[in-house]
């Protein structure tokens, strides 16, 4: 999306509705979509923490719902959301 005129982002180094220079929006996605492919990488290779910590900089650089998604995949599958142990806690009052 164009941050002057909120258009569409349609791939172009200028935005096609107001012409301002969209150069370092692109360099920016292009910088998030790189980390999100050495991501998907880690992940094929079983690398799960280092496939989160990836995702979560893309997400940083650029977010996309997609982008969110990659870095809860990165996340559950190293374990990080459950705690250092590994294993979910149940909380007393959650279950009564
Ligand atoms: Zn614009």
């Amino acid at each position: 999306m164009c941050p002057v005129c909120r258009a569409r982002f349609r791939g172009t180094s200028v935005c096609s509705r107001c012409g301002a220079d969209l150069t370092v929006l692109m360099t920016l996605a292009a910088a998030a979509w790189r980390l999100r492919q050495a991501a998907r990488q880690a992940l094929a290779a079983g690398e799960f923490a280092h496939a989160r910590d990836l995702a979560a900089q893309a997400q940083h650089i650029c977010s996309t719902p997609a982008g969110k998604g990659l870095e809860g995949l990165g996340a559950w599958l190293s374990g990080s959301l459950f705690g250092p142990s590994g294993k979910v806690e149940l909380r007393e009052e959650a279950i009564s």
